[in-house]
């Protein structure tokens, strides 16, 4: 977690951010939208100000929104959660995380993500003790290689970390995929923590599957999501896991510490949204279409990309324009063409193979305003 001079180093998004302040440039760096969600949920949230909601919500979360997790997950899913024993609103899913491997694995265990994976969930592993074991996804398509996982289980194997969709690459992993990563965990008897943010903004015919819908997996698996990226309020930072209540006490225990409990105002409000699908499908239905402008103006301008079919996010490969090193492409980029993006080495381990195999590749947001990003297409058309 320190940068190699001592200090503390700064997670590429914050840095990333900073730069397009710096610059003027449009930053399609970080993942947040230019848009809020919805008026309703915003004055849900005044209302339990007005009425009060303002002293320490309880340590598990409001009843209320334990209940709505729970609902949501049976009415999209078919899975029965127990809301009083088996969720636990957190800070933001980055807390579930973090709580779920530091109370889950320790020294002498190895927890396995794929490579690219999510900043926060090798930091909780550095945080944890454990041993980070990242499996590289296929450089071509980015997907699972199930024969990497195979080979990557040891006695030590302690928790599969599962991020789908995916961040950064869009990858959704398909229910046949998601089987196989199942048949390893069950048997390494590991558990796996599963992180769902974008459970809702998937694209085209692709499907979000749940791994603790597939046979066998719910007693071993936490499942991680979050309302930010769902309802557009990615500041509010209301989260929440669910599992088994062993496991879910574990993770209880450390958020005891961590937080204590979470912003009592927003969780009725987050209650109140989770019973609304129309949002979300109409987010994703819009994300859609922006994604496909920028794709189209990022093959235009000559980069090769992998088209995703979920997140808010696009991997581009800047190798055809002449740039082999996306850390300092994303560097010039702001005075090259006035836009930010996301080097993909930064969701890699340093010097890994993985991260030389996607060296040249670039992570750009489509989460912005069309106006945005028709502006940032305009303006990548430079490099051409
Ligand atoms: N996991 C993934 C894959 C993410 O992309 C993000 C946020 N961008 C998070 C977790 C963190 O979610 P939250 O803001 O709810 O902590
Ligand atoms: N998850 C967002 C992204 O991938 C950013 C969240 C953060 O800044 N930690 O861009």
């Amino acid at each position: 977690l320190l940068a190699p001079d001592g200090s503390v180093a700064q997670t590429i998004f914050a840095e990333m951010t900073a730069l397009a302040v710096r610059s003027g440039a449009i930053n399609l760096g970080q993942g947040f939208p230019d848009v809020d969600g919805p008026g309703y949920v915003k004055e849900a949230a005044k209302a339990a100000i007005d009425a009060g909601r303002n002293q320490y919500a309880p340590g598990d979360g409001v009843p209320e929104l334990r209940r709505a997790v729970a609902d949501h997950q049976r009415r999209h899913y078919g899975l029965d959660v127990d809301p009083d024993t088996e969720v636990l609103v957190t800070t933001g899913a980055t807390e579930a995380l973090t709580a779920s491997i530091l109370a889950l694995a320790g020294p002498g265990d190895e927890v396995i993500t794929l490579e690219p994976f999510y900043d926060s969930h090798a930091a909780a592993v550095a945080m944890s003790g454990a041993t980070h074991v990242p499996v590289p996804l296929t450089t071509d398509d980015l997907r699972l290689d199930a024969d990497a996982l195979r080979a990557a289980v040891s006695p030590r194997t302690r928790m599969i970390v599962v991020n789908t969709p995916h961040n950064p690459t869009g990858t959704v992993l398909t229910r046949a995929e998601l089987e196989q990563v199942a048949a390893v965990a069950r048997e390494a008897d590991a558990i796996v923590l599963t992180d769902e943010v974008y459970e809702h903004l998937v694209f085209d015919d692709a499907a979000h599957v749940p791994l603790a819908t597939l046979p066998g997996m719910a007693d071993r698996t936490l499942t991680v999501s979050s309302s930010g990226k769902t309802f557009s309020l990615t500041g509010w930072k209301v989260g929440w896991v669910h599992g088994p209540a062993h496991l879910v006490t574990a993770v209880r225990t450390v958020k005891q510490f961590l937080s204590y409990s979470s912003g009592a105002p927003f969780q009725p409000a987050i209650a109140a949204a989770l019973a609304d699908d129309e949002t979300p499908r109409a987010l994703a239905a819009s994300l859609a279409s922006r994604r496909d402008l920028l794709c189209d103006g990022l093959a235009a301008a000559g980069f090769d990309v992998v088209v995703p079919q979920g997140t808010y996010f696009v991997i581009a490969d800047g190798a055809r324009l002449g740039f082999d090193d996306g850390h300092d492409l994303c560097y010039r980029l702001p005075e090259l063409a006035g836009v930010v993006a996301v080097p993909v080495s930064a969701f890699c381990r340093a010097g890994s193979a993985t991260s030389d195999a996607l060296r040249s590749r670039v992570r750009f947001t489509f989460v912005k305003r069309e106006d945005v990003l028709r502006d940032a297409v305009g303006r990548l058309a430079r490099l051409a």
